[in-house]
């Protein structure tokens, strides 16, 4: 394809845009990327303090891209995941549930992390290095799309600088505000949980030993996920704190002592002394799932197709596997000299993505919702439940095994194969 006409027109360059563009362009598909934002500023320290968990099958993805061995020095395994409800002194029930790493592997193999915690900015910075080298993408910021017009044969974008692209597929990487899906005329479920996420990174006196801890408290789920050390040896670990939504505006605007005193009673004395070091970010919570994840052209990836709560951790996790289908898609059709945007290509995408994404969608959507609250029998139910599964190895090994996102039909790039 010529300068300005590409297979696939990638608009929102956040972590599934970004993704899906070296992953389009690394087998073979011509891939331009847009996004409105400097790309400079998506590495600033300021920019973005969340951490990600990078699940065992994303990081499968992510080394046969050739991307893992840039990140692996900076990302800290998940060994251990610890579980338990706690009321409002943040004091953990005694009834819990404990997943092992050691419990997935298949008899005889050698047991794998479930995961990798990893800060958004190095995987950012990643992504962006190894796209400015790839031959096959084009990398436009800040730019915006103004205008899209999709037909039959083509889609052509006008750009707020004026200049025009024409690409076979569009593909809306816009995180949950993006706009095309709705100017497609596709619905969506959506809904406010009326939750802040406050993100910070937190100093501790003793090693956290890659254990992840996830503690319910009454006003929603407190993680504790465990870092790499800092560059003084210092041990930290990672803190999503969900809070509803008017108390943790009032938490944010506390002192730094007071701040300082309710998150320290939360977090708890497991790993010694704790502070709270650095900036605070804050997320308003929601849901969005897309009704369908097609239109004549477009298709919806990531965040555009579905943001959930990061109670489980698991939302990019969702977008990686949508971004190893959907390549895959493309490249067995560009391969057979059909057209990539063709709606059967797309349909294929649509219908490998739908149930994965559906369940993860409901089970996160449960789990805040059974867990979010103080109410006593909702409270006795969970914890026994939680009691329960911790009792049977089977379910154990089945909810690990999800985690790593080791279930379904899983795409070539989530084997670690390339397409
Ligand atoms: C507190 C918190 C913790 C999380 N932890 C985890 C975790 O541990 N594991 C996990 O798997 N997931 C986690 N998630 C979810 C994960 O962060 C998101 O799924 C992921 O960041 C979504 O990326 P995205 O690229 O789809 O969307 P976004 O990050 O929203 O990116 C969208 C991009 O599109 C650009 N854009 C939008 N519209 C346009 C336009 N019209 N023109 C040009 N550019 C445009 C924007 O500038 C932006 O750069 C967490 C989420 C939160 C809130």
């Amino acid at each position: 394809m010529d300068g300005d006409r590409f297979d696939l027109a990638i608009v929102g360059a956040g972590l599934s845009g970004s993704l899906l563009a070296l992953a389009a362009g690394e087998a073979g598909l011509g891939t331009v990327l847009i996004d409105r934002m400097p790309l400079k500023s998506f590495t600033d320290a300021g920019f973005d303090g969340r951490t990600t968990a990078i699940a065992y099958t994303s990081h499968r993805l992510f080394a046969a891209l050739g991307l893992w061995r840039d990140l692996a020095d900076q990302a800290e395994p998940i060994l251990d995941i610890r579980i338990s409800d706690a009321g409002h002194d943040g004091r953990p029930s005694p009834l819990f549930l404990h997943f092992d790493h050691r419990e997935a592997a298949p008899e005889g193999d050698e047991p794998q992390p479930m995961g990798w915690i990893v800060e958004n900015r190095f995987l950012r910075a990643a992504l962006l290095r190894r796209l400015a080298a790839c031959p096959q993408v084009e990398l436009i910021a800040p730019d915006e799309v103004i205008e899209t017009r999709r037909d039959a044969d083509r889609a052509d974008l006008t750009l707020k600088s004026g200049r025009r692209l024409a690409a076979r597929l569009v593909a809306s990487a816009e995180g949950r505000v993006g706009t095309m899906r709705e100017e497609a005329g596709i619905g969506a479920r959506a809904w406010s949980y009326d939750q802040i996420a406050i993100v910070l990174v937190a100093r501790h006196a003793r090693p956290h030993r890659g254990v992840a801890q996830e503690k319910f408290l009454p006003g929603g789920p407190f993680a504790i996920l465990p870092m790499r050390d800092g560059s003084t040896g210092e041990h930290r670990s990672s803190i999503v704190w969900t809070e509803r939504a008017d108390l943790a505006r009032r938490l944010l605007e506390l002192d730094a002592p007071r701040f300082q005193a309710e998150f320290a009673r939360r977090f708890g004395d497991h790993l010694g002394r704790v502070e709270s070091t650095g900036p605070r970010w804050w997320f308003p919570l929601g849901l969005v799932h897309a009704e369908r994840y097609i239109d004549t052209r477009l298709v919806l990836v990531g965040d555009a197709a579905h943001g959930l709560h990061p109670i489980a951790g698991q939302g990019y996790n969702l977008g990686v596997r949508d971004i190893a289908a959907l390549v895959e898609v493309l490249i067995d059709t560009k391969r057979l000299g059909l057209d990539v945007g063709a709606a059967d290509t797309l349909e294929r995408y649509a219908r490998w993505r739908r149930a994965d994404n559906f369940t993860m969608v409901a089970a996160t959507d449960l789990l805040n919702r059974l867990f979010s609250n103080d109410i006593k029998p909702v409270r006795l139910v969970r914890d026994l439940g939680l009691a329960a599964v911790n009792r049977v190895p089977p379910l154990r090994r089945f909810f690990v095994r999800h985690a790593m996102g080791l279930v379904g039909d899983l795409p070539k790039l989530i084997r670690g194969e390339r397409p």
